[in-house]
């Protein structure tokens, strides 16, 4: 049996995330793991919907009587078109939480990453280098620019991190922020993999400095064990981290948004770890 439906199969729920694929998804087991914890009688489905069909896949689902999704891959864009939004999300450009009838969202995955962030101790005024100029990093980018942490940027593809770069001046006044043709983690409290080399298992050219530097290797990506990139990072003795933390708190602060309760973590942490298959 599938555990995921075609927008115009869903049954009737209250919350969901929708992307395409979406058949990947932990997002279900976590919130279900919150509402256990609550003894809520709410549901939450993974529902595959294609870009250029989230406006028509949202109507449905409000005729279903759905109060909330989670927007992922590729949709994230296209949930900024469609909803309303504080001002302090706006600057991202993307959301990926929605209130289905206020038709207001947020963008619960740029404070996640912050807050894991602070979870390493590294703090604003760091040098944060970031590999990737994709729709995620375009988010944490700005975010992290916003927080007053300086920035390293590298892309495989160079004119994209240029354009990256930019935009986050033009948005953040005071930005401070470089781009590089080449990785260089030198005088780095961490580098940030946002790109989805850790998807195909590939390696990164980055000349990895010595432990003594102390520099905090994080992949937004996971797998079921340590991503390439973790892997590359602990053969050179760096402490690591993968995106399952981070993919947690942002279910954590959709859930505390959508239900105003505390979000039970280590229940919903418990549940990212469970799951047999990788990816979001
Ligand atoms: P995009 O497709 O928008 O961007 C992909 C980026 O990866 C681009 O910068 C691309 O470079 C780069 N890239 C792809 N393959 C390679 C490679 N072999 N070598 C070097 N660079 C490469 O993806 P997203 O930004 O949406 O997602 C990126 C990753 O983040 C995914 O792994 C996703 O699972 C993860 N993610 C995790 C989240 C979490 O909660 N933990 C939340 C959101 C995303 P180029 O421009 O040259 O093509």
């Amino acid at each position: 049996m599938n555990n995921w439906f075609e927008w115009r199969d869903a049954p009737p729920g209250d919350f969901a995330v929708l992307g395409d694929p979406i058949h990947h998804s932990r997002s279900p087991r976590i919130h279900a793991a919150a509402y256990a914890a609550y003894g809520l009688p709410l549901t939450y489905h993974a529902i595959r919907v294609p870009t250029g069909e989230l406006e028509a896949a949202l109507a449905h689902l409000e005729s279903l009587r759905y109060r909330g999704v989670n927007v992922t891959l590729p949709l994230k864009e296209e949930a900024f078109a469609w909803a309303e939004t504080e001002p302090r999300d706006a600057v991202y450009g993307a959301l990926n939480t929605l209130d289905i009838r206020t038709r207001f969202g947020t963008n619960t995955d740029v404070p996640a990453f912050l807050s894991t962030l602070r979870g390493f101790e590294i703090e604003p005024g760091a040098l944060i280098h970031v590999l990737g100029a994709g729709g995620s990093a375009k988010a944490l980018v700005v975010g992290l620019a916003q927080s007053g942490f300086r920035l390293r940027l590298w892309n495989r593809t160079q004119s994209k991190a240029d354009d990256l770069a930019q935009r986050t001046a033009e948005l953040i006044p005071g930005a401070r922020i470089e781009v590089v043709a080449e990785v260089s983690p030198t005088y780095c409290a961490a580098l940030i993999n946002t790109t989805s080399a850790s998807l195909s298992a590939e390696s990164l050219p980055i000349p990895w400095p010595s432990a003594a530097q102390n520099l905090l290797a994080y992949d937004i990506a996971y797998t079921d064990g340590l991503t390439r990139f973790q892997q590359d990072a602990a053969s050179h003795g760096l402490r690591h981290a993968d995106g399952r933390a981070m993919l947690v708190e942002q279910a954590a602060l959709a859930f505390t948004w959508w239900t105003g309760k505390e979000a039970p973590r280590t229940d919903m942490l418990a549940a990212v770890y469970e799951h047999p298959h990788p990816h979001t």
